[in-house]
């Protein structure tokens, strides 16, 4: 049994994860180490098809029935939930961790009003904690609920159907719902991408606002490093499954080690005001069911050297980053 550090909300070691498809084992995380503080917030970036949102689902084992978890070990508050039956995850999950996603709509049931939603919600919770329904008093919680995530005019909302709500109403519903849980760690998977400029930036305020009030655990997971940048303490960078770089936010904006973390951000011209010089990265994303051997970074690596094809580079810590690069020894 490895033992965790009471600190850690979550403590992923050598986390190996597959999907099966008609073309074969497809590799989406290879041996991945990944830590989060209570109380930390991090997000998680990289180009599409890295495996962010493999890993942030293998986290609350949520991942689709085709996915395996080869090898590592995945702790959430101390448990393993690879080692865990069905029932014993959904009841560690439920009382730690909620994950939303870029399209809300589907997180709701479309057929019920919010408040009947949120009262099933709040009931499932009173069963958990052994306490009996009370449906005034868990009414009164679901309005201050919606208060709590900032939505105007809570008590006509609260009587609504899903789909007479706008894109961010339901995304500050279904972070109502998952806090009616009063979970330690929010799992926010691109929650944002599909809401407007204005109303993207109101609800990462939110929240920014909440980890604040309710010392809640966040994984941000991002393809846009502006968001990443505005939302995390420390961001994770992620390239073809596998974790390249990890870093306080601000050391890694300024400072990046790993040469595609580098790129990544060289690209965002509103961080490095580089007055919009777009250094894309050369070459594409690698295919997933036959992955570059060593370094899967190698084939479109500035700094390529001859090791990086033939071995893997392992993680080495340099004033407080962790980067996964044969440059750094
Ligand atoms: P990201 O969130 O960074 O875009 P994903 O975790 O969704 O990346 O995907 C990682 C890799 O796994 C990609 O190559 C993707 O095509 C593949 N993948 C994701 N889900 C499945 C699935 N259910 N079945 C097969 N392959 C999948
Ligand atoms: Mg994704």
């Amino acid at each position: 049994m490895q033992s965790s550090d009471e600190r850690d909300i979550v403590d992923i070691r050598g986390l190996t994860i597959s999907y099966r498809t008609v073309y074969g084992t497809l590799a989406a995380l290879n041996s991945i180490d990944f830590k989060l503080r209570r109380g930390e917030s991090v997000a998680i970036v990289g180009e599409s098809g890295s495996g962010k949102s493999t890993l942030g689902l293998s986290i609350v084992h949520l991942l689709a029935p085709n996915a395996n978890y080869e090898t590592g070990s995945v702790l959430l508050d101390g448990k393993d939930i690879t080692k865990l039956s069905t029932r014993q995850v959904a009841q560690l999950r439920g009382s730690t961790a909620f994950m939303i996603f870029q399209d809300p709509l589907n997180t709701l049931n479309p057929v019920k009003r919010v408040d009947v939603q949120m009262l099933e919600a709040i009931r499932s919770r009173y069963k958990f904690e052994g306490k009996r329904f009370n449906e005034e008093q868990a009414y009164a919680e679901a309005v201050q609920k919606l208060n709590d995530v900032r939505m105007p005019d809570a008590e006509t909302i609260i009587t609504r159907y899903p789909h007479q709500l706008s894109g961010g109403q339901i995304q500050r519903v279904v972070i109502a719902m998952g806090l009616l849980m009063k979970p330690k760690l929010l799992i926010a998977d691109e929650p944002t991408s599909a809401l407007d400029v204005t109303i993207q930036a109101q609800v990462l305020e939110l929240m920014r606002e909440l980890q604040h009030e309710l010392q809640m655990s966040i994984i941000f997971i991002t393809h846009d490093i502006n968001v990443a940048h505005s939302i995390s303490e420390r961001m994770v960078v992620m390239y073809a499954g596998e974790v390249c770089e990890s870093s306080g936010t601000e050391t890694l904006v300024k400072n990046a080690l790993h040469p595609y973390s580098k790129a990544l951000i060289a690209s965002i011209p509103t961080i490095t005001k580089s007055e919009g010089k777009l250094n894309a990265i050369a070459g594409s994303a690698p295919d997933m069911l036959a992955p570059p051997s060593g370094c899967r970074f190698h084939p479109r690596c500035p700094y390529v050297m001859p090791i990086c094809a033939s071995q893997s580079p392992y993680t080495i810590t340099k004033d407080g980053t962790e980067v996964r690069c044969f440059l750094y020894g």
